[in-house]
């Protein structure tokens, strides 16, 4: 019987996207374009709350920015203030009520929150609070620190923040409204970007600076590890409340995740992939005809590679850029994988030639074998596998959303297993020194705990998808 197959990726999840705005006449619909430009952190859900200064009025479902807002939507999205979400759940929970913004009302009045990354002691510290007789209306992480907040007795709108994040522990960049102000925090690892920009005296936070440019906003400045950046009518006012950790900004954001025109932990993506691609090719030199990306995040590490190696670089995949989250088999046969319908290979191009294929990652191995099959069925003599990063062995507790560390090829088998398994002739990894040697920041200053296992923040819950959402 035909059914509908999961069109498979077998990358990891993106996390979530926030785009926050303070001061202008169409915050809303900036907010609206941000998000879009934000849409690569999660295609789940999305939600936009605005202010006018007198109460906060939310929208948010399920779906993509562009499903999610119509015209009517935005149009009661009233005010100067604004900030909005999008977000890639991680497990089961899908439902409206884990989407964001969460908007509460409590005895300090009206607070939204929008969160990128992932606490690691968000289950210990919920069962604290409902014992103590909080009633929480969603499984999402981020609602803990809404109800820290909300029993918090200073005064100061930043000073309930910071107690409340003083109790958390793990990965967040936060965006925070209220009816006369605009929030943000960023964990004192930094783990998640978070970047502020102008417009027109128009304040604006978001996760990326793609989402400043498509508004013509101009970057300012990250959002440091570790501080509290409060946005109202007085300016824009920066604490430090939180005890100094040491600096670890997730590398992986420059490997997939972030998109390649943002600049992100002080450095511009499409460089660092380029660079990674530089340094692929040297540690991984090989001959061939040509050099090929996976689209489309092996793209700039493959010009990197064949630059170096002074190889053509030939685009042999082509990608449907059209292709939905199902799709319906016409019979029982699997005529078609979700990897022939996503991607397709220029057979002529191909054809008894040696081929070297640049991808950024491997994961569970299932959907490299898959594409390099393309490459073999259209005739190519030799096919060369070249990974921008290092084998992925361990999962991430930090706003990514990994399969379980068994479920990464690399964490139970050895190179010579993984090549054999993906069908290529040759396969190489990036190192990680190699990895790290092309960001500018110190490199005690990012996390590789997918690769090495060191986690800069032990986890505190099992982080046990089925227990307890964790959140993007
Ligand atoms: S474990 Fe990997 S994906 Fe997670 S924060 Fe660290 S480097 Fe990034």
């Amino acid at each position: 019987m035909a059914g509908a197959t999961p069109v498979l990726d077998d990358h990891f999840r993106d996390q979530c996207g926030l785009f926050g705005i303070y001061g202008h006449p169409e915050a809303a619909r900036l907010t609206y374009l941000g998000l879009y430009a934000l849409q690569h952190r999660g295609q789940e859900s999305a939600g936009i709350v605005a202010s006018d200064g007198q109460k906060l009025r939310l929208e948010k479902a399920m779906g993509l920015v562009n499903d999610v807002f119509t015209d009517a939507r935005l149009e009661g999205l009233v005010g100067d203030k604004a900030m909005g979400h999008v977000r890639y759940s991680t497990a089961g929970d899908t439902v409206t009520a884990n989407a964001q913004p969460i908007l509460i009302d409590c005895h300090r009045g009206q607070i939204a929150l929008g969160h990128n990354g992932n606490l690691v002691n968000a289950a210990m510290l919920r069962h604290e609070l409902e014992a103590a007789g909080s009633i929480f209306q969603s499984t999402s992480d981020t609602e803990v620190i809404l109800h820290l907040y909300a029993r918090s007795h200073r005064e100061r709108l930043e000073d309930a923040i910071a107690a409340s994040l003083s109790k958390v522990m793990g990965a967040f960049s936060l965006l925070f409204l209220t009816n006369d102000a605009l929030v943000a925090a960023r964990d004192p690892w930094g783990f998640r970007p978070l970047v502020i920009g102008k417009l027109e005296g128009a304040t604006i936070v978001a996760s990326e600076t793609c989402a400043l440019d498509l508004i013509d906003a101009e970057y300012v400045r990250d959002v440091e590890p570790g501080e509290l950046v409060v946005i109202d009518r007085k300016g824009i006012r920066s604490f430090r409340p939180f005890p100094p950790e040491p600096v670890r900004q997730c590398i992986f954001e420059h490997v997939y995740f972030a998109r390649p025109d943002s600049r992100v932990h002080g450095d511009v993506v499409q460089y660092v992939r380029h660079k990674l691609g530089v340094q692929l090719a040297k540690e991984h030199p090989i001959d061939a005809d040509f050099v090929t990306p996976i689209p489309d995040s092996g793209l700039y590490a493959a010009q990197g590679y064949a630059e170096e190696s002074k190889i053509k670089y030939k685009m042999a995949y082509v990608r449907n850029h059209y292709v939905g989250r199902t799709f319906i088999q016409p019979s029982q046969d699997q005529r078609s994988s979700s990897v022939e319908i996503k991607l397709a290979v220029l057979r002529d191009m191909v054809k008894n030639k040696r081929v070297i294929v640049v991808d950024d990652s491997v994961i569970r191995g299932t959907t490299s074998r898959s594409r390099i099959r393309l490459l073999k069925d259209a005739g190519a003599k030799e096919v060369h596998l070249r990974v921008s990063c290092p084998p992925t062995k361990h999962g991430c507790y930090y706003g990514i959303d990994f399969p379980n560390s068994k479920d990464l090829i690399a964490s139970n088998h050895t190179i010579e297993e993984i090549r054999k398994h993906i069908g290529v002739d040759t396969l190489g990894y990036l190192s990680v020194e190699g990895m790290l040697s092309a960001v500018t920041s110190p490199k005690e200053h990012y996390c590789t705990a997918c690769w090495t296992g060191k986690y800069p923040v032990p986890p505190v819950d099992e982080m046990d998808k089925g227990k307890h959402e964790r959140n993007c």
